[in-house]
């Protein structure tokens, strides 16, 4: 899928809800572009002495409820309109988690695996020289997403107070602990995956005790998953990458898995395992599919093959809106991406909090009882919605959210009522 595709479908997807809603055309026209997207290009001195350059974007959508929020993904496949459909994605996930923030997203066209690691921290800084003016503590604060991660945002936000004369922290959020981090960030993504899996099954009649749980992808996302959803008592019984897939019947130890990818750089060659292609992951018969990759892996095709009664998208837009079709037609429980993965910039939040309370530490146990707080209550409303308009939880999540921005857009007089 291109970025233009990815761009469309989620204009249409706004598009669709926002007429469903009765809202008024005014909102469509609001929501169906980001408010701007900045374009940067980064020169590198490499390490043989010549010079490379990188470009990148940070688009910032619609700032309803507040400043725009969302990460930055280092990434060969970024294009404009990629990021431009993930920041409109986070201003509906920051709706749907009812955070005072609007949407954004950066990307910066690069392989991050295959530079030496001053080059990706070159890029880190003449990124953040490069759009400092529009980004700060309370106008639009990044964080971490593919391929980025505590190192990069330290980068970042030590070239951010250099280059502005700042000192508040908050500007950056996915920092690490000594930097003003907050505890349990690295995981939230995956814990919040765990607590909605958990409600989706506690409404589907699966025990999530004992539950086979399927996972596309092993990054920050995958990981974190495969931890959570294994110490609430579910069997993660296959994972992919980029590298392969592996398969076991018993479940796999997640974390003998986590140390040879670490050292490996990939699930493949894990022994005591049945080796798997994503095709095979997308077709097993689990109680679970969590895709955890990049955007457009479930298509028609893929999703008639599709077994598991309940996805849970832990990626960004991992469904097409044919594929997310089929889900429906086929009365498969489909929990969408802006709901599902909500758990990460929803801990950036309290970290974001944490910073501007002066830094009042929160403890981890803190994080985790509110995490989980936020998703069980975020998951009842979307919920409700889908049982008021009887649509799938994706659509209902679509409803939800562009039902609370046409709200907040009304109340601040920027569309009719
Ligand atoms: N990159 C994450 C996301 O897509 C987190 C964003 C944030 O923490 O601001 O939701």
């Amino acid at each position: 899928m291109t970025g233009q595709e990815f761009f469309r479908d989620t204009q249409e997807t706004i598009r669709a809800a926002v007429a469903k809603l009765g809202h008024s055309e005014g909102v469509y026209k609001v929501l169906r572009n980001p408010r701007r997207t900045l374009e940067v290009h980064i020169a590198v001195t490499m390490p043989d002495g010549s010079v490379e350059t990188f470009l990148g974007y940070r688009s910032q959508h619609a700032a309803v409820f507040g400043p725009y929020k969302g990460g930055i993904r280092f990434h060969p496949s970024v294009t404009k309109e990629e990021v431009e459909a993930l920041a409109m994605l986070m201003t509906l996930k920051n709706a749907v988690l009812g955070l005072p923030y609007g949407g954004a997203k950066g990307g910066v066209i690069c392989d991050p695996n295959a530079l030496p690691l001053s080059v990706v921290e070159q890029i880190a800084r003449g990124y953040v020289r490069g759009l400092r003016d529009m980004i700060g503590p309370e106008t639009d604060i990044p964080a971490p997403d593919v391929n980025t991660n505590a190192r990069v945002m330290g980068w970042m936000l030590d070239e951010y107070l250099k280059s502005t004369n700042a000192i508040n922290f908050s500007v950056f959020t996915g920092k690490s602990l000594n930097l003003g981090g907050i505890e349990g960030r690295a995981g939230a993504t995956g814990l919040g995956i765990a607590y909605v899996t958990r409600e989706a099954c506690k409404v589907r009649g699966v025990e999530l005790k004992g539950a086979r749980v399927a996972i596309q992808g092993f990054g920050n996302v995958g990981r974190g998953v495969a931890h959570a959803i294994t110490s609430l008592g579910a069997k993660v019984v296959a994972v992919t990458d980029i590298t392969g897939g592996v398969y076991r019947e018993e479940g796999l130890d997640v974390a003998k898995l986590t140390e040879y990818v670490q050292a490996h750089g990939g699930v493949a060659g894990f022994p005591g395992v049945e080796p798997l292609t994503n095709e095979q992951l997308f077709a097993l018969p689990v109680d679970v599919l969590i895709p955890a990759a990049l955007e457009g892996q479930i298509t028609a095709p893929v999703a008639e093959q599709i077994k598991a009664p309940i996805v849970v998208e832990g990626a960004n837009g991992p469904t097409t809106p044919e594929g997310a079709q089929v889900l429906a037609d086929r009365g498969i429980m489909h929990v969408p991406d802006i709901l599902a993965n909500g758990g990460g910039v929803t801990v950036s939040y309290f970290e974001w909090v944490q910073g501007q309370q002066g830094g009042l530490r929160w403890s981890a146990e803190t994080v985790h009882r509110q995490l989980d707080t936020y998703m069980t209550e975020a998951f009842a409303a979307v919920r409700a919605y889908s049982q008021r308009y009887n649509v799938s939880m994706r659509e209902g999540a679509y409803l939800y959210a562009v039902d609370r921005l046409a709200t907040g857009m009304i109340e601040r007089g920027w569309v009719p009522s």
